[in-house]
């Protein structure tokens, strides 16, 4: 009776590092590679040579194939062997794989393994076994995919019962001859190990498809069909061995794949003639008889379905999305989880890599009863492209920038890309899109709401930029939005894109813009509310080309309160800028400063880390006219009474009010400042800031997370929120994009429901 356990055909090669040096070995790999094989691996060899540093020298000489390591004698340690291969899974982009072999204590190594690997739990691992001990390890890194584990070894009960109950794959070796099961290719070796794996993971509540089947495969091409294509040992006795014509070998091989359920042959050689023989006249014919499986890379693990949450039919992801999406088992779910600031804990992270299967994510995701989020670069202070137990539409994989026409200084960018990514895009031609002040905010929340930058006095704000815009909408149909067409949407996107679908690309018009003046003054704020009236007056006196921003930390006992201005200035003329900065300069005593001619892409350069967030942000965010004494001297006691551990004020105006206010949806045109204030205490801050309201003009929602509807008023005026929520009716009236500011369809939702 024949097994099938749905996995597709791989073809893998076993080399021997020979005399012939390193380079030789990790060459014979990459030859593989070009002729389509599916896995390499290295073993120990006469020369000495270690297999697992000539796979990680392959990794970076490849692209497709995947690596095989094997960690070499007894004794290893489970907590390195895991770093190393998630290390060397990482460098490879997903590609490694990981082979233990038997020995006393395999099943505790891999317990070591997995546990290391569980890097989202931020306990320490201990594990105390009869082989193995570990005191308070230190988990991750986690690998980039989820890194199979193949054990090896003849077919001994107790390791066909291990491979059932914990690994990934079962690798028959080389040597396993084993007359008394029938013979190496014989169909009752096969059918018993296989019949003992099953029946293990049935009983340990797996599904036996989650188990791979491998074997090694050696032997010698021949012109006569002298062994009829019977595996047989070898002249030196150390490998099963297969000699004849090509057809000899595809008819030894078909029976272990067809009806063994073998899905992985390991070719042992280190013969360039062997290895381009197999692949050119065997492995199409294995190929093509095997055929296409539907859906072949997904078969969630024991552990995957363990933590799926209610709700979400993960069964019925699209198959497009299905190889690509991340559930909290998966191993890079560490990666995905948490935003910038925000701490979450999704469902199901689904990741698509182009604008239809945005659009196929849309359409599952509105199906499911559970909370939608859509990421670009996962910088949102509110935090709401994460969530809890709902779905996450991640865009980082559409990430490409591309100039469209020099002339005009048209770009395209898609929603994934980081400003600093932008930047270095632009500059080699002299551009550069004002966007905001840190280049790892993602392209696609920034510019569906504003875009406060470096340049904003100069240039204005990023959405002013904005020419045209791909959009997937609610219900999962694609429409271009521009002046022209869908000229309303294209209103609405500037300023409030988030609810009306999600942006797949923007087409941008960028400045010239060179090298800039980068002004940095450390000063002595204690007089905090004379100091941000003086820094405001100079601002607002300031010729365009000069941009400011300011951070003023919590106070420290017995110190005096510290403030950050950063300046840049559009010019890259010593005279300017000094002409410029020098009235910065002296709003405050100076206890340090730099200033630096630099190319705009310099400052927005910015680290590219997993994010960590944790908790809930608390931050309140307003847009206002003018620093007046009552004003400032508010602020003053909010940061002296401890409220806002970080304080921060970005200069507006200048170009950003040439705009008419109802010419977007970004409706704060008059406003020269926007504040934001971090607390730790939610309902101080909250009481501390609404007492302040009378204050300001209005809201600026990107550094907001208060999520009251109070809010969609402060932030747009009601002629703007009337065409908003004809927008939202037309575009997304089962109000599908929710989860942030939400503009409800209905005529007064706004003003009486809540989202916290
Ligand atoms: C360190 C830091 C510095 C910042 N500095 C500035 C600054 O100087 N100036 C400024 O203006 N802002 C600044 N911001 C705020 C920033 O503009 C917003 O947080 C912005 O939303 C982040 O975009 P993102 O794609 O990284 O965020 P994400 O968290 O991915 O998205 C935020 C929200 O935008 C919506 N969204 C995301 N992608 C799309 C899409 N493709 N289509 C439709 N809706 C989408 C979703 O509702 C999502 O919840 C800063 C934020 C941080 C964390």
């Amino acid at each position: 009776m024949s097994v099938d356990y749905r996995h597709p055909l791989r073809l893998g090669l076993l080399l021997t590092p020979g005399d012939d040096g390193p380079e030789a070995a990790v060459e014979r790999a990459r030859l593989g590679e070009e002729l389509g094989y599916d896995l390499v691996s290295f073993r120990p060899g006469v020369s000495g040579l270690d297999p697992w540093t000539l796979l990680s020298w392959t990794a970076a000489r490849t692209a497709r194939i995947h690596l095989a390591a094997r960690p070499g004698g007894p004794g290893i340690n489970p907590a390195v062997v895991a770093r190393a291969a998630a290390s060397l899974d990482l460098l490879a982009d997903g590609r490694a794989e990981l082979i233990l072999s038997a020995e006393p204590g395999l099943g505790e190594a891999i317990d070591i393994v997995r546990g290391i690997w569980t890097a989202h739990l931020r306990s320490p691992l201990s594990f105390a076994g009869e082989h193995h001990r570990l005191a308070g390890a230190e988990r991750g890194p986690a690998p980039a995919h989820n890194l199979p584990i193949l054990v090896t070894g003849t077919p001994d009960p107790a390791l066909l019962r291990l491979a059932g109950t914990k690994a990934d794959g079962w690798l028959r070796p080389p040597a396993d001859d084993s007359s008394a099961t029938g013979g190496w290719a014989g169909a009752e070796g096969w059918a018993g190990a296989h019949a003992a794996i099953d029946q293990a993971a049935v009983a340990a509540g797996r599904d036996p498809r989650e188990i791979h089947r491998l074997t090694h495969i050696a032997g010698r091409f021949t012109a006569a069909d002298d062994n009829a294509g019977r595996f047989t040992a070898a002249d030196d006795g150390a490998e099963s061995s297969l000699t004849g014509p090509p057809e000899r070998w595809i008819s030894a091989l078909l029976p272990l794949i067809l009806d063994q359920g073998v899905s992985t042959l390991i070719l042992t050689t280190d013969d360039p003639a062997t290895v381009r023989r197999f692949a050119t006249d065997v492995a199409p014919a294995l190929r093509a008889a095997r055929g296409e499986i539907p859906r072949p890379e997904r078969v969630p693990s024991l552990y995957v379905r363990r933590h799926r949450r209610d709700g979400i039919a993960y069964d019925a992801v699209p198959e497009s999305l299905a190889g690509s999406a991340i559930e909290p088992g998966d191993a890079g779910f560490g990666r995905v989880r948490s935003t910038y600031l925000r701490g979450g804990s999704p469902g199901l992270v689904l990741r698509p890599g182009t604008p239809s299967e945005v659009a196929e994510a849309v359409r599952f995701a509105r199906t499911q009863p559970v909370k939608l989020s859509v990421r670009s670069g996962g910088h949102g202070i509110s935090g709401r492209s994460t969530n809890n137990g709902g779905i996450v539409i991640d865009l980082s994989r559409l990430h490409a920038i591309e100039i469209l026409d020099k002339a005009t200084r048209r770009v395209r960018v898609e929603p994934g890309a980081r400003w600093r990514d932008v930047a270095a895009a632009l500059s080699p031609h002299g551009w550069a899109l004002s966007s905001g002040d840190y280049g790892g905010v993602g392209v696609g929340g920034l510019a569906t709401s504003g875009g406060i930058g470096w340049l904003v006095r100069e240039h204005g704000l990023t959405v002013d930029h904005l020419r045209a815009v791909d959009l997937v909408l609610a219900d999962g149909t694609r429409v271009r939005a521009d002046e022209e067409e869908n000229a309303e949407l294209f209103w609405g996107v500037r300023g409030a894109g988030a609810n009306f679908g999600i942006v797949t690309s923007f087409e941008f018009e960028a400045d010239e813009v060179s090298e800039v003046g980068f002004g940095q003054f450390v000063m002595d704020a204690s007089d905090t509310a004379g100091f941000l009236e003086r820094w405001g007056a100079v601002m607002e006196a300031a010729p365009r080309d000069l941009t400011s921003f300011l951070i003023i930390g919590r106070p420290r006992l017995g110190q005096p309160t510290v403030a950050q201005i950063m300046a840049v200035v559009d010019s890259r003329d010593a005279e300017t800028i000094v002409a410029r900065l020098q009235p910065l300069a002296s709003v405050a005593p100076v206890l340090d400063y730099s200033i630096q001619v630099l190319p705009y892409e310099a400052i927005m350069n910015a680290p590219q880390a997993p994010h960590d967030g944790q908790g809930e942000p608390v931050t309140r965010s307003a847009l206002a006219g003018h620093l007046t004494p009552e004003l400032a001297g508010d602020v003053g006691r909010l940061i002296a009474g401890g409220l806002s551990y970080f304080f921060s004020i970005r200069a507006v105006g200048g170009a950003v009010a040439d705009v008419p206010p109802d010419a977007t949806a970004y409706a704060g045109r008059s406003a020269n400042f926007q504040l934001v204030a971090f607390g730790a205490n939610r309902r101080a801050l909250d009481s501390a800031w609404d007492a302040m309201l009378p204050h300001f003009s209005g809201l600026y929602i990107n550094f907001e997370t208060d999520l009251r509807p109070e809010r969609l008023h402060d932030a747009y005026p009601d002629a703007h929120l009337r065409r908003l929520r004809a927008l939202k009716r037309r575009y997304d009236p089962d109000n599908v994009f929710r989860d942030n500011f939400n503009i409800t369809p209905g005529p007064d939702q706004a003003r009486s429901q809540s989202s916290r």
